[in-house]
């Protein structure tokens, strides 16, 4: 738990948010600013900065994190296809600085992406 990190207090539940999943190691939740008409978080309830800090200790939990987006697909009905992002760093465009899994669908997703 890093105090001053945004998803660990989510994590820990001293800010709110809107959970969908919850397990031992990892918590789902709602993005508050979506980009898609399904658009949830899979964050690890490990603080990891980002994919340039995971360690191979790290494999197996990033494995889960992709199986549990998933299987939140199959939940959300995403039968047509969805997208997985992590984004990483300033170019990456990552804003909260402890990894996370995008889950993004119900719309058609462009390539190259912006
Ligand atoms: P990234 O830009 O990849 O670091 O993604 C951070 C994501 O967290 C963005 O899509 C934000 O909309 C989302 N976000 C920021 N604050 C919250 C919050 N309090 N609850 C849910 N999602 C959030
Ligand atoms: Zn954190």
């Amino acid at each position: 738990m890093i105090s001053d990190c945004l998803f660990c207090k989510i994590v820990a539940g001293t800010i709110p948010a809107a959970r969908v999943a919850d397990d031992e190691l990892c918590l789902c939740i709602v993005d508050i600013n979506p980009q898609a008409p399904t658009h949830l978080l899979v964050i690890p309830k490990e603080h990891i900065a980002s994919t340039a800090h995971a360690e191979q200790q790290h494999g197996p939990l990033l494995g889960y994190l992709v199986e549990k987006a998933a299987e939140m697909a199959r939940l959300a009905g995403l039968s047509r296809g969805y997208r997985m992002v992590i984004n990483t760093g300033d170019d990456g465009g990552q804003t909260v600085n402890h990894l996370h899994l995008h889950l993004l669908g119900g719309r058609p997703m462009h390539w190259p992406p912006g």
